[in-house]
C-alpha cells in the first residue's frame, strides 16, 4: 500500500480526520524532520547541485558518508548551487551532517571514484587547511571538520590502476589521507569487491544482524554472488590498447545495502552503454546488476547520462524508488528516463526522485516535469528492520530542511 502526501499541513490533516483515515505522518509535514530513532535506517541524498553526497545513519547510529562533490560549475548547463553559492559544497555538508546528527566524526566514509563530482575540487581559490598541508574542498573540506575514522577507496595505497594517478585533486587528496592517517588516526583502507566486512555497523552490530553492506565492484573486479569470490571483467591491460583502456567512471566503486527485506544499490559512475566503437566489456553496469539483484532504491548510475541506466540493469535493479544527483542539464537524458518509466522492463509502479533538475531539460524532455520528487535533499527512512520505507523531500533552499513532502510507506519485497 502506498500513501501520498504532499504539502500536507493543517488543512491536510483535518481532511484526513473528516476521512477517518489515519494521519500518521502529516503532522511532520511542513515541519521539521524527524529525528533519528534507533534501529532506524535513514539515508539522505544530500542536494548541492556540486555533485554526489549521500549521509547515512545505520540502525546502530554509526555513520557513513558516500562521496562528497564539489565542482566548480557556474555554466548555463549546471545546475544552481544548494542552498546557494555563499558557501562551498563542503561546508554545507558538514552543516547537514551537524544538524541532522550533531556528530563531530564519521565512523566511515568512502569515494565511488576520483572525479571532482564526487571528491572534490581544488583550485586556486580553495582555502588551505588548518595543518596547511592540503587544500579543502569536498572530501577534504569535510574531513577537516568532522573526523573521518576509516575512509575507503578504489586506489590506495598506490592509486596506479590503470594507469597513475597524479592530477592535482589527487596529489591533494593524497596529502589529506597522509596527515589524517599519521596525525589524526584515520584508517584508509582499498575497497574490496566481494568483502561484507568493509563497511559495518560500528557501534552495536549484534542487535542488528540483517543489516549488511556488500561491496559489489570496483576497478572492473566484480562480485559473483558467492561467499567473497569475484571476477574481473575488465581484459588484461598489456591485452589492448591504451585507447580503450578503462576510464575513472567505469572504475567506480559500489555496493549494496541490505537490512531485513530492505535492498539498496548505489554504483558511482559506472556505464552500461559504450561509447560508439568501443569494446562491449566497456559495460559495466550489465555484471554489476546480476551481483546486485533486486532492489527496493537504487541511485542512478553516472546521473542518468546518455552512456548509464542501460536495459538490463534497469530490469535487474526494478526498484520501487530512484534517486539521482543532477548537477547538468543531461541528467537524466531522455532515453534512460523512458527506460527508467518501462514497465515492459520490469512492471509495477516506481517514483523517481530527483535532487536539483535543471529547468532546461523538463523544457526539453516531455513528462520529465511529473516525476514524483524534483528538488529537495531525498532522504530515505527505513523502518527497524527493514520492512517498509519511506521518502521524505527536505526543503534545500534553507537550513531549516523543512519538510516538503513524504512518499509511501513502501513495502520491502
Ligand atoms: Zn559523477
Amino acid at each position: 500500500m502506498r500513501l501520498t502526501l504532499k504539502k500536507s499541513g493543517p488543512a491536510a490533516c483535518a481532511a484526513a480526520v473528516l476521512a477517518l483515515i489515519p494521519c500518521a505522518f502529516a503532522q511532520t509535514s511542513g515541519g521539521p524532520f524527524p529525528a533519528w530513532t534507533p534501529g532506524t535506517l535513514d539515508i539522505h541524498h544530500i542536494s548541492t547541485g556540486r555533485g554526489n553526497t549521500t549521509f547515512f545513519v545505520l540502525p546502530d547510529g554509526s555513520t557513513l558518508l558516500v562521496d562528497a562533490g564539489a565542482i566548480t560549475g557556474g555554466g548555463p548547463r549546471h545546475a544552481p548551487p544548494r542552498p546557494d553559492a555563499s558557501r562551498s559544497a563542503g561546508e554545507w555538508i558538514v552543516r547537514y551532517i551537524r544538524h541532522m546528527t550533531g556528530a563531530a566524526e564519521l565512523d566511515h566514509a568512502m569515494l565511488t571514484h576520483f572525479h571532482s563530482d564526487h571528491m572534490g575540487q581544488i583550485t586556486g581559490s580553495s582555502p588551505q587547511s588548518k595543518s596547511g598541508a592540503y587544500k579543502l574542498s569536498g572530501i577534504t573540506e569535510v574531513g577537516e571538520h568532522l573526523r573521518i575514522r576509516k575512509l575507503l577507496d578504489r586506489g590506495w595505497p598506490d592509486y596506479g590502476y590503470p594507469a597513475q594517478l597524479d592530477t592535482t585533486d589527487m596529489a591533494n587528496y593524497r596529502a589529506f589521507l597522509k596527515w589524517q592517517s599519521e596525525r589524526n588516526g584515520m584508517r584508509v583502507e582499498r575497497f574490496v569487491p566481494g568483502r561484507n566486512d568493509q563497511i559495518v555497523l560500528a557501534r552495536d552490530p549484534k542487535k542488528y544482524q540483517g543489516f549488511e553492506i556488500r561491496n559489489l565492484a570496483a576497478n572492473g573486479e566484480v562480485w559473483t554472488g558467492v561467499g567473497t569470490d569475484t571476477r574481473q571483467h575488465f581484459p588484461p591491460l598489456e591485452t589492448v590498447p591504451k585507447s580503450d583502456w578503462p576510464s575513472e567512471n567505469m572504475c567506480s566503486a559500489g555496493f549494496r545495502l541490505s537490512y531485513g527485506k530492505f535492498d539498496y544499490y548505489t554504483g558511482g559512475d559506472i556505464p552500461g552503454i559504450p561509447n560508439e566503437g568501443f569494446p562491449e566489456w566497456h559495460d559495466v553496469e550489465t555484471p554489476v546488476a546480476k551481483a546486485a539483484g533486486p532492489v527496493e532504491a537504487a541511485v542512478l548510475d553516472h546521473h542518468g547520462y546518455i552512456d548509464s541506466m542501460n536495459a538490463f540493469l534497469v530490469g535487474a535493479l526494478r526498484p520501487r524508488a530512484w534517486i539521482f544527483f543532477v548537477w547538468d542539464s543531461a541528467h537524466p537524458t531522455h532515453r534512460v528516463f523512458n527506460r527508467l518509466r518501462s514497465t515492459r522492463l520490469y512492471p509495477g509502479p516506481r517514483d523517481i526522485f530527483a535532487n536539483n533538475m535543471h529547468p532546461a531539460n523538463k523544457t526539453v524532455i516531455s513528462g520529465l516535469e511529473k516525476i514524483t520528487g524534483e528538488r529537495g535533499h531525498v532522504v530515505l527512512r527505513v523502518a527497524p528492520g527493514g520492512a517498509s520505507f519511506r521518502v521524505f523531500l527536505l526543503d534545500d533552499a534553507a537550513e531549516t530542511y523543512r519538510v516538503t513532502a513524504i512518499h509511501g510507506p513502501y513495502d520491502c519485497r
